[in-house]
């Protein structure tokens, strides 16, 4: 049976990695994918993963329609054994309906991989409906670390190496300057849990171990 898996997690858990060898998996068993990818740190049409590798993809835009699009590339002569789809946590929950049919009409297996929750740690409207239609949800088990060591759980955005709590959902990360400030670099970092609740990131941390005698700014109960 077709499924639509979810493979979730948080940053930097090595999920770019992961999609990129089940293609490798697949394609060097003859058969032929179709990846799709939105807001790519590598840039629009490619998957790529921290460590370097890199494939061509569709950019998944706003106004993309998987069902569609498939239909189109198959009436076409194209062929199609699975899709991948990376960074569905940028998808529209419409276009996460679309792939649910994939799978149930069509009769795909489709891969979806995301980041569960933002920075504020709400769920990603496209996360949001991958767990509510997915077969199958794996939680990726490459452990990210905070810097204190324990487990990453949890998604920070950094400007100047502050954690911030406000701002728009979606702000594509290594990128210099937002509205407020443009000068200012905007960046992700993982932490555990409590750290996320204390905005303690590494670079405030460090600054903290510094200077012993100012006591660490801290809003968290
Ligand atoms: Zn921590």
């Amino acid at each position: 049976m077709p499924e639509l898996v979810f493979f979730s997690g948080t940053m930097d858990c090595g999920k770019s990695t992961l999609a990129l060898q089940i293609e490798h998996n697949r394609s060097s068993r003859g058969l032929q994918g179709m990846i799709y990818s939105r807001n790519d740190r590598a840039g629009r049409g490619k998957l790529s993963s921290r460590l370097g590798l890199v494939t061509e993809a569709v950019e998944a835009a706003d106004d993309l329609d998987f069902y569609a699009h498939l239909i189109g590339h198959l009436s076409s002569g194209g062929r199609v054994d699975y899709v991948i789809v990376d960074e569905a946590q940028f998808l529209a929950p419409e276009q996460i309906d679309q792939l649910a049919r994939v799978v149930d009409d069509l009769e795909l297996d489709v891969f979806a991989f995301g980041i569960t929750t933002d920075f504020r740690s709400k769920l990603f409207p496209g996360s949001q409906r991958l767990v509510e239609l997915a077969d199958r949800i794996e939680v990726l088990q490459v452990e990210a670390l905070c810097w204190c060591g324990a487990r990453a759980t949890h998604n920070a955005r950094t400007v100047d190496g502050r954690m911030v709590v406000e701002g728009a959902q979606v702000v594509v990360g290594d990128v210099v300057g937002d509205v407020d400030s443009p000068q200012a670099e905007v960046g992700y970092e993982v932490l555990c849990r409590r750290h996320h609740r204390r905005r303690q990131t590494s670079a405030t941390a460090r600054a903290a171990a510094l200077s012993p005698d100012v006591l660490p700014v801290d809003g968290a109960k």
